[in-house]
This record gives C-alpha cells, sequence and structure tokens, in this order.
C-alpha cells in the first residue's frame, strides 16, 4: 500500500498543464489566464463627473454660501456618453450627470444639492451655487483606473468574476485562457442501471458517473459520460475506446479483490498501472495508470469512495492541466465532538458537519460511516481527516478538516 501523497505525487506525475486557446470571457470563469493583457484605452477615456450637479470654473463659487449664492447662467445640460459642444466662460455653468465628460473651461463640479436647483423649480435659465468648491472636486480623472499601454491582467491569474469585468471594460470579448480538460466518466458493474431506466429487482442506480461528472463541472473540466460497462474485457474495452480523445479517463468499480473486478485486469493488458492500493480510508482500492498515453484514475466503486478519490487525486489532476498552482483543498483546524476511532493503520477521512461557534469550528461526525452511504455526503461539509499513524481522536481533540465545499481560489495565497 502506498501513501496518500505518494499517489497524489505519481497522479500528477503523469498529467501536464494543457494548450491555451481564446475563449469569450463569460466561458473563461475559473480558468487561468495565458496571456498578458494591456490596455488599449483608458479607462476612463475622459475627464467625468463622479456626481450630479453643475460643471463650473472653481473661482466663479469663491464666496458663496446659502446666505449669499453665487448666481451662474446655465448654458447647457449634458448626460453620460455625451459631450458638450459649449465652453464653460465666467459667470456659466453646464448642468451635468454622473459619468458625462467634463466640459471645456470647467475644473470642478458643483453637486445639485449644494445649489438652489430645488428652490427654483424648473426655472432652469440660472442656478445659485451655495457653496465654494476647490478646483478638481469631484472629478474622476481619464485613465485613473487604467492607463493605455498598462499590463492590467498577467498570465496565469485565474479569473474570478472581477476579471471577466475588468476585460470587458478593456473592451475584450475573447481571451486566451489554458483549456478545459475533457474527461471521460465510465461507470463498471453489471449490477447498474441507467437513471432513465427501471430498477430490476437487485439492481442499482449508477450515481457515481453522476458525482463524478458534477466534481468534473465543479473543478472547471467538461465531463464527457460514456455510461455503463458490464463487468467482462471486452465491454469494457469497448467503452474505453470511445474515451481516447479526452485528456483524462475515470473508471468507478472493479478495482477490488472481487471476482469481476476486471477494470485492474484490463488496464494491465491494454495499458499500463501504476498502483491500486492506497493507505486510506474510505478509497483503498484505487487504479491508476495510463490508456493509450491518456493518465486513467480507477477509483473505487463505493459511491463515498469515489467521491472522496476523486478529491484527492482527479481534483488536483484537472486543476493542473488547467493551469493552475493552487491544487490543496482547504484544510481547517476544528475540535472533533466525538471519538473516531482508527483501527487499521490507513488515512480516515470521516465526513462530518463543520459549524462555527464563536471564532472557533466544531466538528460532528454525519453519522454511520460505511462507504456506501452515500447521503453522508450530502449531509457533510467536510471530512475530519484521522492520521494513518495514530489509533483515533478522542472528543475535545484539535483535528483537520478538508473543507468540501471552500474553494481552492478562497485560500490567501
Ligand atoms: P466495486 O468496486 O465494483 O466492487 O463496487 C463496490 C460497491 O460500489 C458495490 O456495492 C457496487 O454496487 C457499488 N457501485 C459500483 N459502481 C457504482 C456506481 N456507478 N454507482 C453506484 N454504486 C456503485
Ligand atoms: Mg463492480
Amino acid at each position: 500500500m502506498i501513501s496518500v501523497e505518494q499517489a497524489l505525487e505519481k497522479v500528477l506525475s503523469y498529467v501536464g498543464v494543457l494548450e491555451a486557446e481564446p475563449s469569450p470571457i463569460l466561458d473563461c470563469l475559473g480558468q487561468v489566464l495565458a496571456e498578458d493583457v494591456y490596455s488599449t484605452i483608458d479607462i476612463p477615456p475622459l475627464d467625468n463627473t463622479a456626481m450630479d450637479g453643475y460643471a463650473v470654473r472653481a473661482k466663479d463659487t469663491k464666496g458663496a454660501s446659502k446666505l449669499s449664492p453665487q448666481v451662474l447662467r446655465i448654458i447647457d445640460t449634458v448626460s453620460a456618453g455625451t459631450i458638450s459642444e459649449y465652453e464653460v466662460e465666467p459667470g456659466t455653468a453646464i448642468r451635468i450627470m454622473t459619468g458625462a465628460p467634463i466640459p471645456k473651461g470647467a475644473d470642478s463640479i458643483v453637486r445639485f444639492e449644494d445649489t438652489d436647483e430645488v428652490q427654483r423649480k424648473g426655472a432652469v435659465d440660472k442656478i445659485g451655487i451655495l457653496r465654494e468648491v476647490k478646483p478638481g472636486l469631484d472629478i474622476r480623472r481619464a485613465g485613473e483606473d487604467v492607463s493605455r499601454g498598462s499590463l492590467v491582467l498577467s498570465k496565469e491569474v485565474v479569473i474570478r468574476p472581477s476579471e471577466i469585468g475588468v476585460l470587458a471594460s478593456l473592451g475584450r470579448s475573447t481571451v486566451k485562457v489554458i483549456r478545459r480538460p475533457v474527461v471521460a466518466i465510465l461507470a463498471t458493474g453489471n449490477e447498474l442501471m441507467d437513471i432513465n431506466q427501471p430498477l430490476p429487482r437487485g439492481k442499482i442506480y449508477n450515481s457515481n458517473s453522476y458525482s463524478v461528472a458534477a466534481l468534473v463541472l465543479r473543478y472547471g473540466g467538461i465531463p464527457k459520460m460514456l455510461g455503463i460497462a458490464l463487468d467482462s474485457e471486452s465491454s469494457l474495452v469497448a467503452s474505453l475506446r470511445q474515451g481516447l480523445d479526452t485528456d483524462m479517463l475515470i473508471t468507478s468499480g472493479g478495482v477490488s479483490m472481487g471476482d469481476y473486478d476486471v477494470v485492474k485486469d484490463v488496464l494491465a493488458k491494454e495499458g499500463e498501472i501504476t498502483f491500486w492500493q492506497v493507505r486510506m480510508k474510505p478509497g483503498k482500492p484505487l487504479a491508476f495508470g495510463k490508456i493509450r498515453g491518456i493518465p486513467h484514475l480507477g477509483l473505487p466503486g463505493n459511491p463515498v469512495g469515489s467521491m472522496i478519490t476523486f478529491e484527492l487525486f482527479a481534483r488536483p489532476a484537472i486543476l493542473k492541466m488547467m493551469g493552475k498552482k493552487n491544487l490543496a483543498k482547504p484544510v481547517i483546524e476544528a475540535v472533533i465532538e466525538e471519538p473516531i476511532v482508527n483501527s487499521d493503520g490507513r488515512r480516515i477521512f470521516a465526513r462530518t458537519i463543520v459549524e462555527k461557534r464563536g471564532s472557533q469550528y466544531f466538528a460532528r461526525l454525519t453519522g454511520p460511516q460505511g462507504s456506501g452511504i452515500l447521503t453522508s455526503m450530502s449531509l457533510a461539509n467536510g471530512l475530519v481527516i484521522v492520521p494513518e499513524d495514530k489509533a483515533g481522536v478522542k472528543a475535545g481533540d484539535v483535528v483537520q478538516v478538508m473543507m468540501l465545499d471552500w474553494t481552492e481560489e478562497a485560500e490567501v495565497v
């Protein structure tokens, strides 16, 4: 048996960063930028007003107050997106809306609330300024966000909603990113039925393909569903062939010691098998190798084991292919509220419900921990890690918990 770390190292050594391709910006959420993005424009493009009000010459407001307003003549109104043709001459003002470019001659903005506009009730040819303003007040300068020619986003940045917004502000509709890996998913087992079929006695629905496909999607890959293969070499080989145009193959089931566990035999014949037992619980039977050059991960059939081994091995492989650097799932410290016994020297990943009380996290088990009890994964938001060299943990111990719904990017690096 090999350790979780050794297994992960092996898996990661079999995958590399994929190629870059141009993609519409909205499709790039969570992908890694593959080009340095420079701006060809200033943002904002022109000096403009941060407030609704009047564009004036600051000098013309000298001495203005509520008791002695400075009265200016209104020569125009401008809104965002239009440029006034007029120039603010001494004694005049231009009515202006947020975002509109500052007219020629003006050097500051007087907000509506610092004028007597309300009292004038629609008499729009003159305005009383009630406050002295300094030059530059409430003016957003051209290029204050982004200046033309500057580097705005660097290669290797993970694209979040903010980056998509920034790209849009630059007028970029597409950008180069590391492409998403296509991951073929095949369930194996004579007992499995498709979810859109009636369930004959003795059969079960194929849930692994769906939990695994959802995990592939969650981490940014593109699942390719290959359906269900029977526990025979011929059926398995025929199904696996459909996945040979992908970046990674994931099968579930057929890797333990039973009579019908043919995945490892097929792997040994058709490709190369690297290991098939990891010192962890659940998930001990795990196969890894290559078929016709494509990395293949053979997850255990048990629904919980397949999800947890996916998190530990397939997820980092997908992230690496996508060009990500931070492959570690966030781990926090929590106080465990009940004991966990570790009787066979494997690393236990126990399904837990983590809660924050005050400034401290607390974890309790979801209930029975059988690796076939998939609803326990649905109850859990974390996995308590009990090290392989520990006989267990007692209530009140501080333990490490891998947080299932926290993203890698949430970690501050
Ligand atoms: P195996 O690793 O093939 O021996 O399967 C271990 C257990 O997981 C068995 O009880 C299987 O019925 C179950 N199992 C295998 N594949 C799936 C699947 N795709 N969906 C749900 N359960 C499965
Ligand atoms: Mg099976």
